[in-house]
């Protein structure tokens, strides 16, 4: 079967179309035709070496997936083959079949494409944590959303607006923000808005903003602190500038801050917040509240140029890539 694969770390042209043996199911594993792979943030970093984990190659990219179980491993229970999955796996998805643990399997309503099943385990958990679980946030509450046309932006506008909360986005284009007001932005601003942080801070009604999301990092870290509000919480959840932040804890204790960090993976292994998550996730999809925003599409042998574009910044929604 074609796959995509990398055997040195570096920019996505690292990648290449090879021929590689189809993968054979382990106890515990399902085979999956790959109908849609979801392009994360993440994986860019992966293939570059620069995630939270170590990349060991060679490896075939590619985390987040949806397709038909095709066949199923020794001892698996409760899945079918001919049954459309999403699925969760640390990679191999950039191919024709893809061998994936069944506790990664995630339900999704039937009502879903591949694309928009593909599209969404990663950024509507991860939305769900940062707003939910780790950000506390309640209804009439302010959240200011960064990279707001993205796979997460759009997600996390969509459920923030389901739980009737107030939404203020940040992205770097106009066409961006008006993606962002299609969905329910409140209140929409450039990322280079000269003002950005007393306008922030102005359209939460002048007190600063008590729940961030915080995508980008680096110096803008330190405008996130700047952006809240006494009290506020600030959820860390990417580093999309791939810059440094410096954060000098008394700055925190001057207005009650407090900084969380968010790593769905590790979240996934928590049952009780991933059964609540998976929940409310399929209840809001089901009734049509939510609706996974499918990006460009690409085939997989231009995997390289799809994971160029989300670093040049020039994809919104979830980049999604077809073996
Ligand atoms: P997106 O679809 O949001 O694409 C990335 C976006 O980041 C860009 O479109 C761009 O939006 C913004 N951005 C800001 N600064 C830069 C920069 N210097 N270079 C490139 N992009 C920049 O990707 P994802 O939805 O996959 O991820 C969004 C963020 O959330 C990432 O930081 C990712 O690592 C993180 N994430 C973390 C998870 C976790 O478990 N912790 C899970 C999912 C995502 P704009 O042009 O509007 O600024």
């Amino acid at each position: 079967m074609t796959a995509m694969v990398v055997e040195r770390l570096g920019p996505p042209d690292v990648m290449e179309l090879r021929d590689v043996p189809v993968p054979t199911p382990g106890p515990g594993e399902v085979r999956i035709e790959v109908e849609a792979v979801g392009i994360n943030f993440a994986d860019v970093l992966a293939v570059a070496g620069e995630y939270l984990t170590r990349t060991k190659v060679p490896y075939t990219p590619g985390m987040e997936f949806a397709g038909i179980v095709e066949s199923l491993g020794e001892g698996v229970q409760g899945v079918s083959v001919g049954q459309r999955v999403a699925a969760l796996g640390g990679s191999g998805a950039l191919a024709k079949y893809a061998v994936v643990s069944a506790a990664g399997l995630i339900p999704v309503p039937q009502s879903l494409s591949g694309a928009q099943a593909a599209a969404f385990p990663v950024s509507y958990f991860t939305a769900y944590h940062g707003l939910k679980t780790l950000g506390r946030g309640v209804a009439g509450e302010w959240v200011l959303v960064q990279a707001a046309a993205g796979a997460l932006g759009t997600a996390s506008i969509q459920l923030a607006k389901a739980m009737d909360m107030k939404v203020i986005a940040m992205a770097s284009t106009e066409e961006k923000l008006q993606i962002a007001r299609d969905l329910g932005a409140d209140v929409t601003l450039l990322q280079d808005d000269e003002d950005r942080v007393q306008k922030v801070r102005d359209a939460a009604g002048g007190q600063g903003v008590p729940l961030i999301l915080e995508v980008v990092g680096g110096k803008r870290f330190q405008e996130s602190l700047d952006m809240a509000a006494n009290q506020g919480r600030i959820i860390v959840i990417g580093n999309a500038s791939r810059e440094q932040a410096n954060l000098r804890p008394v700055e925190l204790m001057k207005r009650n801050l407090s900084v969380t960090g968010l790593w769905l993976t590790s979240l996934m292994y928590d049952r009780a917040a991933t059964a609540e998550a998976a929940q409310a996730l399929s209840q809001l999809v089901g009734s049509g509240q939510v609706t996974p925003q499918v990006g460009p599409t690409y085939a997989l042998a231009d995997s390289a140029r799809a994971f160029q574009d989300i670093l040049d910044r020039k994809t919104t929604g979830k980049v999604i890539i077809e073996p």
